[in-house]
């Protein structure tokens, strides 16, 4: 794969919306009455969360955590480590991870454990894409974007070697 790699769109902007707004009407009927924290992880998250909260329509709160990537490489390393930490307290909120990928799930069952122990009122994990196939550790994905196989995605937010974040559809690199 190199940085020439031409991207395949493989959700549109158009399916993106629509999946988008589904996320949202299941987010509002959960979180009616309540004011949680969003907290999305950096960076790949950041055009869902601003994509997604527009569609909320209750009191929310946002913040953001950075945990180690893979560098330059898609391999993960199985070692995760909080790089930007929040800025906001756990404790007794009601918490709902926003994350762009689950794919072995190492990173995400690292995340959902270290806020766990800060004793959240509820704790809850919304995830545009699930790459099932590579899972090597279990996760609950409470509210679920797209289901795709084993494929590199950029585009959305998603990058590879910090390029392509900006694409507005979901693409697969092609050499
Ligand atoms: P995991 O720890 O579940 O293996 O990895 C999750 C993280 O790896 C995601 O949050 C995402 O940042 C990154 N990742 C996994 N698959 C892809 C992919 O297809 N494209 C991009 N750009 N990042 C990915
Ligand atoms: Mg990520």
């Amino acid at each position: 794969m190199s940085s020439q790699s031409n991207p395949k769109i493989l959700f549109s902007r158009q399916e993106i919306e629509a999946t988008v707004r589904k996320l949202a009407a299941e987010i509002r009927k959960d979180y009616q009455g309540k004011s949680p924290l969003l907290v999305g992880i950096l960076k790949g998250s950041f055009m869902f969360m601003a994509d997604l909260i527009r569609l909320l329509d209750f009191p929310l709160e946002v913040d953001f955590i950075r945990l180690s990537s893979y560098g330059r490489g898609r391999e993960s390393s199985g070692k995760v480590k909080v790089v930007q930490d929040l800025s906001s307290q756990v404790r007794g909120r009601e918490v709902l991870v926003i994350e762009d990928i689950v794919d072995t799930g190492i990173t995400i069952s690292f995340l959902l454990d270290y806020l766990r122990k800060k004793k959240p009122a509820s704790l809850r994990l919304c995830a545009l894409t699930d790459k099932p196939s590579r899972r090597r550790v279990p996760v609950t994905i409470d509210y679920l974007g797209f289901t795709v196989s084993d494929k590199f995605l950029v585009g959305y937010g998603l990058d590879w070697d910090e390029k392509f974040r900006n694409l507005p559809d979901i693409c697969v690199l092609e050499e």
